[in-house]
């Protein structure tokens, strides 16, 4: 018998009237029958913070742990010290930044995620974001509400996408995702920065232009969206520092993770207006407590903010092929088959996967960014 672990977000009246919503603590995923069937034991939570947390009472004789990026459980060097039996970290979605990925190749945990399950459920938040920005559309949607018309008020930080310049910060399977959807949009320039190759093909399909220096891109790009993993060399990224060098007025989009902008930085710049809108569904702790910054940072004109809770990839088209993604690896595991290589981010004591940072050890396995 093993003893699965799962934290999840709780779904409350939404998860019993919808069951489509996988990926909550009441419909476990849909693999709470199979997995009783096959004799293992299930345990789920969202009771996630602190030593008495269910979750950090669990930890300890668990063998497979499954997390989410919504509701994440965070998985610490410490808590993998005490998560003694824990052979098997699975990610229900994309990003697995919330487990510490070093402690965890310490300790030759295989964490696996669900490679491409959302990634088209990202790039369209993304697209709907730039354009909510560019456009001013919260505001304008906010006087409705209020039982106001005032045209101009909306109108005088109100712009058009075509004939701007969109940069991503990674370009893999979101990033690119992105750049294919901007097309229609008749963009001055589409840009990309990524330190990973794209395959030649698919560099000529989107039309366009890599720039290998990030302030180079950065300040040159009317809009910016931030499309990589969160690791050392990203965490803070965007500080007082780099936000400097972004356009004047420009627009910053941000579905990868929060800890990659700093939140004062972000904030100061919004007020500031050196950022006219900055936009996403990533917090750097979530649930986003209720004081965080991101909740009322506004441009001088009282808008150019479009954070909404972290979502973008948990639609339920996504939860469906997450929550078959994640059977498939915990099948495999049980079943002492070999994982998808896609799917590796740690294995054997080292990264399987080039996303999470430039390595000396050429990661293997895992393919590099694009399509
Ligand atoms: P991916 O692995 O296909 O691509 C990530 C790309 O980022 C790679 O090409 C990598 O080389 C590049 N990269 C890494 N560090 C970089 C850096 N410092 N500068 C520039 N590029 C860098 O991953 P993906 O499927 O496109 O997902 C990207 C990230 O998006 C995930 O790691 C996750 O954090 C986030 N995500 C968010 C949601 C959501 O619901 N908001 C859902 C899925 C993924």
């Amino acid at each position: 018998m093993v003893k699965v672990l799962a934290v999840l977000y709780r779904g409350g009246q939404a998860a019993q009237e919808e069951p489509r919503l996988l990926g909550t603590l009441e419909n476990k995923l849909g693999i709470a029958d199979w997995l009783k069937k096959e004799g293992h034991e299930l345990i789920v939570t969202d009771d996630k913070e602190g030593a008495s947390s269910e979750f950090q009472k669990h930890l300890p004789d668990t063998e497979i742990l499954i997390t989410t990026p919504f509701h994440p459980g965070y998985l610490t060097a410490d808590l993998i010290e005490k998560a003694k039996k824990l052979k098997l970290c699975v990610t229900a979605g994309v990003g697995s930044d919330h487990i510490d990925l070093n402690a965890a190749n310490t300790k030759k945990i295989t964490v696996a995620e669900v490679s491409g399950s959302n990634v088209v459920s990202v790039a369209e938040h993304v697209v709907m974001s730039i354009l909510l920005l560019v456009r001013n559309f919260v505001p304008a949607h906010e006087q409705i509400l209020a039982d106001q018309w005032d045209v101009a008020q909306v109108a005088r930080n109100a712009f058009d996408l075509e004939d701007k310049v969109v940069g991503t910060v990674g370009c893999g399977r979101i990033g690119y995702r992105v750049l294919q959807r901007l097309q229609g949009f008749d963009p001055k320039e589409l840009l990309w920065f990524d330190y990973t190759d794209l395959p030649p093909n698919a560099e000529k399909a989107i039309k366009a232009r890599r720039v290998k220096d990030l302030e180079e891109m950065l300040g040159q790009c009317d809009v910016v969206t931030i499309n990589c993993p969160l690791h050392e060399k990203t965490r803070g990224l965007f500080n007082d520092e780099l936000i400097s060098k972004m356009k004047p007025g420009s627009w910053l989009v941000n579905t990868a993770r929060g800890a990659i902008c700093d939140r004062a930085a972000v904030k100061r710049a919004l007020e500031s207006g050196h950022l006219r809108g900055y936009a996403g569904d990533v917090w750097d702790v979530q649930p986003a407590p209720k004081d965080h910054p991101w909740r009322h940072a506004f441009n001088p004109l009282g808008g150019g903010n479009g954070m909404v809770p972290h979502y973008s990839g948990t639609t339920l088209d996504a939860q469906k092929r997450y929550a078959n993604g994640a059977k498939d690896i915990i099948r495999r595991y049980l079943a002492g088959e070999e994982q998808e290589p896609a799917n590796l981010i740690v294995v054997d004591g080292d990264y399987a996967s080039k996303a999470y940072g430039q390595r000396e050890k050429k990661a293997s396995g895992h393919k590099g960014p694009g399509p």
